[in-house]
């Protein structure tokens, strides 16, 4: 059987007395799509940001596609990170005055691809994610719901096997809300496996599996229910 393509067996992250998460198993297989839920605190961007290798844990091991995160250097880290891992976050992480089309170019600068072939490969991303008539705007002249659909276009244009999203929806209104969640519904059809954070009750019960973490903990994972019935 092909290996999952997240793993984490025992991961503990502490902070000073603090485990912000405590002994976490989790798979995620390619091709999912999940939710992570929890109240605020509970652990879950530390768990996003583990699984993403920005962070690495106090005990337990962490493979991403098969490889050891634990074996891999800083350098070796970040080379994996951006073959394997797209991230999205709750406040789009743009730069000021850049415009759209250079932000989601800027996603393939560890390709070594020349220049005019990483904006065509921007625009093109851009042009599916809705947004072919913003290529040159600025954030600051872009919705929050633009704004998001450029971090995720700058997220996948390398086409990552992962996309890991933390609160994705959480700055922006109801519709824009759901034409990021199409959005990412979409992406995970045409292949990518997804990982998303969210407070939404909705948006989680929307997504095939849903994993729940209080206090640091994984509580309940739904993948794990037919296991225990
Ligand atoms: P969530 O994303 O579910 O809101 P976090 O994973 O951000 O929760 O945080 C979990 C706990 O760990 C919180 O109590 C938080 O204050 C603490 N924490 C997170 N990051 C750090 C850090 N870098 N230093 C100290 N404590 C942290
Ligand atoms: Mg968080």
């Amino acid at each position: 059987m092909k290996a999952p393509l997240v793993e984490l067996a025992s991961v503990t992250k502490t902070y000073g007395t603090l485990a912000a998460l405590a002994d976490a198993d989790l798979r995620v297989r390619r091709g999912e799509l999940l939710a992570i839920v929890g109240p605020s605190g509970s652990g879950k961007s530390t768990l996003l940001n583990i699984m993403g290798t920005l962070s690495r844990p106090t005990h337990g091991r962490v493979r991403i596609g098969g490889h050891a995160v634990e074996e891999l250097g800083d350098r070796e880290l970040s080379a994996l990170r951006a073959t394997h891992i797209g991230f999205v976050f709750q406040q789009f992480h743009l730069a000021p005055g850049v415009p759209a089309l250079d932000s989601v170019a800027d996603g393939l600068l560890y390709t070594g691809r020349p220049r005019a072939l990483r904006r065509r490969l921007a625009e093109r991303m851009l042009r599916r994610v809705g947004l072919g008539a913003r290529l040159h705007h600025e954030p600051h002249q872009l919705s929050g719901g633009e704004k998001q659909r450029v971090a995720i276009a700058r997220a996948v244009v390398g086409d990552p096997p992962l996309l890991l999203a933390d609160e994705p929806t959480g700055a922006l209104d109801s519709a824009s809300g759901a034409t990021v969640m199409e959005l990412l519904h979409e992406l995970h059809r045409a292949g990518t496996t997804v990982v998303i954070i969210t407070h939404d009750r909705d948006i989680a019960a929307a997504l095939p599996r849903e994993v729940r973490i209080k206090d640091g903990r994984i509580e309940h994972d739904s993948s794990l229910e037919a296991v225990r019935a």
